[in-house]
């Protein structure tokens, strides 16, 4: 295997107290992001799982808050139960089609008002763009403009845990203030495709910010010197965006290499192959997950696809 080449850049940031919004690097960096996703305003925090739960705090701050979710999501299945143990909101959980949407007739169906003393209130839906469990599949823009659409008829919000925002950005060749155009908040990790040693953001209206830093604030997340990290997260906004597509043209070529060599077996319904090399973490166990980024090369990748290929032949 070649060994990776060492990635090295130097940033320099100038630096203040976040916890009292006095970090600069840290203010550019929300400046920065709320612009691009035409937002009000913008909230670091240091990983993605707590971008997302206090975002659902913001959203959720009236008790017995009930919110409509993805059974195969990462909010669902790999942030610690936190929605109910810490957030103290009912997940409401609905199943995703093979392409990480939520049915918008079934959205209606389970949402609930509170017009009746046996029902949570529900307050938000919560989607994933692009959709891990779903083989990194894509929510286009028409489908989120319907969704938005739905939500303000029934009065709730829409959250976007867009951890990989950019990957579906790249791929659908549209500009993220204009994909999440209908969502009131997004969640963005700098430390997955972008390619940050950490940091996370989050989009949204002035009042939604404003409580969202509360819910940080209490979840022990408010940080002083910060912009140290921060200077990395602008550093990846500046210059890691448009090679994502370079990940996803070798995340294509792996899965339509193994699909043809007969690795998966589509079923009813499904699309093209795309980046869908299986879905559905149970699969009878048959399900691996291969994830494309920037300290891989097309020579790794194809290395990684041989030797699958050699293996399973043997
Ligand atoms: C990684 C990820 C998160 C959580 O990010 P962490 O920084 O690992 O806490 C949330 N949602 C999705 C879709 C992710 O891929």
């Amino acid at each position: 295997m070649p060994s990776q080449e060492m990635r090295q850049c130097s940033v320099t940031a100038p630096l203040g107290d976040d916890v009292f919004s006095e970090d600069p690097t840290v203010n550019e960096l929300q400046r920065q992001t709320a612009d691009m996703f035409r937002k009000e305003d913008a909230l670091w925090l240091p990983s993605g799982t707590m971008a997302n739960l206090c975002a659902i705090q913001a959203h959720c701050h009236e008790r017995a808050s009930e919110i409509i979710v993805g059974k195969e999501s990462h909010l669902t299945l790999w942030e610690g139960g936190n929605l109910s143990t810490i957030a103290a909101v009912h997940p409401r959980q609905i199943m995703e089609d093979p392409f990480g949407k939520l049915d918008l007739e079934e959205v209606r169906n389970v949402w609930r008002s509170d017009n009746d003393d046996h029902f949570a209130k529900t307050s938000l839906v919560c989607i994933e763009n692009s959709h891990n469990m779903m083989g990194g599949s894509v929510l286009d823009k028409k489908y989120i403009d319907e969704l938005g659409k739905l939500a303000s008829e029934l009065s709730i919000k829409v959250h976007i845990d867009g951890a990989r925002i950019f990957n579906a950005s790249v791929s659908l060749n549209i500009p993220v203030g204009e994909l999440c155009q209908s969502a009131d908040s997004v969640s963005i990790c700098f430390a997955k495709g972008l390619g940050a040693p950490m940091g996370s953001i989050i989009v949204g209206s002035k009042e939604f910010i404003r409580l969202a830093r509360r819910a940080r604030k209490r979840m022990g997340g408010g940080t002083r010197q910060v912009g140290v990290v921060a200077a990395m997260g602008k550093y990846a906004l500046d210059n890691n965006i448009e090679r994502l597509a370079l990940d996803h043209q070798r995340a294509k070529y792996m899965a339509k290499t193994l699909y043809e060599a007969g690795f998966y077996q589509p079923q009813e319904g499904d699309d093209d192959y795309g980046v869908l090399v299986g879905y559905g973490y149970s699969k009878g166990g048959r399900l691996f997950r291969a994830c494309t980024h920037l300290d891989v090369t097309e020579d790794e990748v194809r290395h990684v696809t041989e030797t699958l290929l050699s293996v399973a032949r043997s």
